[in-house]
């Protein structure tokens, strides 16, 4: 296992914790603070075994001067000093000479934000090409280096990469959950293991399928990615989101003849019209007419791919069913989402809309897990590894610090 936060002793040292604090803000206002609140065990925790804490997160993209007033992490200061009820010492400048300093003077259980790390990417993607120097100068304000920042681990960037190198480092709490409860998908999950994949881009996804298939018993596929498999049949998809990648769907093709027993495609679909935004039609999936756009699973599709779900006993979820953040067209996934609760399963659902659709739709405590990822959650499972994890090491590689 890797070095973990709990193994460590961590008594007034000044521990550097890169966490994911990239909420949705407006006007200064956030909008959804699931990720700070993740957040808080972790700190707790440093607070409770009297660390120094040194947060480090990124906000968005700062691409030009301009993204600086959008993208400050100071709105999260705030919102963490209400949640923790203490006091946060904001930094704006990383690269001040005396922060340094600043940071000695941190007394136990202590709490400063640095400014989003991408501002440095202003100044040559010191963070996003993962800087040496930047490293090095992120590393001389802390003595441990924790990571808690899942969604950010398949990034190779100075704070989440680089600071490893100079740096005893560690795995936070809600990064080891996340792992922990992954790994439940990759290494020997209960079976019947289903997995259920809607979406919009096959091409996102396509490795992701390759990797998961031989691992599952039944693949149920809707959205664009069932699309692009339904073309790579002949079916007469309309004007529906697919792939136009002609080495994409011939792999489709590949696979689906490879795995037809565990591949499952909807039977029907609800769809809407290119010349008439009104136009909607329930069509069984070989009678799509030219013009027409396949937005939602019909009801015979529902009902098949609820005959799977109820006995399987591990589930994964990522995509939605059809373009949910359309009343007439969020059926198929509520449908979806309400067969999931009554089942018994170990349900993980991974992917940004997909957590945001089972959140608007109030399906979140049926979830046994809900991986905070999106872009990492899909690469950890392809690939079973992420860069800044690999970079943080073994337990019984690293010195043991003076416990
Ligand atoms: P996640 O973010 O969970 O990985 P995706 O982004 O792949 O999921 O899929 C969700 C998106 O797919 C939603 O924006 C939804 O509107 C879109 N979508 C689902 N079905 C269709 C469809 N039939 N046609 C076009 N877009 C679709
Ligand atoms: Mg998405």
């Amino acid at each position: 296992m890797k070095q973990l936060l709990r193994n460590l002793n961590v008594t007034e040292k000044r521990v550097l914790l890169r966490l994911d604090l990239n909420v949705p803000i407006k006007n200064g206002i956030i909008l959804d603070a699931t990720k700070i609140i993740n957040s808080i065990e972790t700190i707790n925790y440093l607070i409770t075994h009297n660390a120094k804490i040194i947060i480090l997160s990124h906000l968005g993209k700062v691409k030009e001067e301009s993204d600086k007033e959008n993208n400050t992490l100071y709105p999260i200061a705030s919102a963490l000093e209400k949640i923790l009820n203490k006091p946060i010492y904001f930094e704006k400048d990383v690269l001040d000479p005396k922060l340094i300093e600043r940071t000695k003077e941190l007394k136990q259980g202590d709490i400063m934000l640095l400014e989003n790390t991408r501002f440095m990417d202003l100044k040559g993607n010191l963070e996003s090409n993962c800087d040496f120097e930047f490293s090095r100068l992120l590393a001389s304000l802390g003595d441990i280096f924790c990571l808690d920042a899942f969604a950010s681990s398949h990034r190779k960037h100075a704070s989440t990469v680089g600071i490893t190198k100079f740096l005893p480092s560690c795995i936070g709490l809600s990064l080891e959950k996340e792992i922990t409860n992954l790994n439940s998908l990759i290494i020997s999950p209960k079976r019947p293991f289903t997995v259920i994949m809607g979406g919009s881009k096959v091409e996102d996804k396509l490795l992701l399928i390759e990797k998961i298939i031989p691992k599952c018993d039944y693949l149920l596929l809707s959205g664009g990615l069932a699309n692009s498999f339904l073309k790579a049949l002949n079916f007469n998809i309309g004007e529906s989101l697919c792939t136009r990648n002609p080495v994409i769907i011939k792999k489709l093709k590949e696979i689906m003849l490879k795995f037809k027993e565990k591949i499952m495609l909807p039977l029907d679909a609800i769809v809407g019209s290119t010349y008439d935004e009104n136009y909607t039609k329930y069509k069984k999936i070989n009678e799509i007419g030219d013009n027409e756009i396949i937005f939602d699973v019909g009801v015979k599709t529902i009902e098949k791919y609820k005959k799977v779900l109820i006995n399987s006993k591990t589930i994964f979820m990522n995509g939605t069913m059809g373009v949910y953040e359309n009343k007439k067209y969020s059926n198929g996934t509520k449908e979806i989402l309400e067969v999931m609760k009554v089942s018994n399963a170990m349900k993980i659902a991974g992917g940004g809309d997909s957590v945001s659709a089972i959140k608007n739709f109030k399906y979140e405590e049926s979830f046994t897990y809900l991986s905070t990822g999106g872009g990492a959650t899909l690469k950890y499972l392809t690939d079973g590894h992420l860069i800044a994890i690999d970079n943080i090491m073994e337990s019984d590689e690293i010195e043991v610090l003076d416990v």
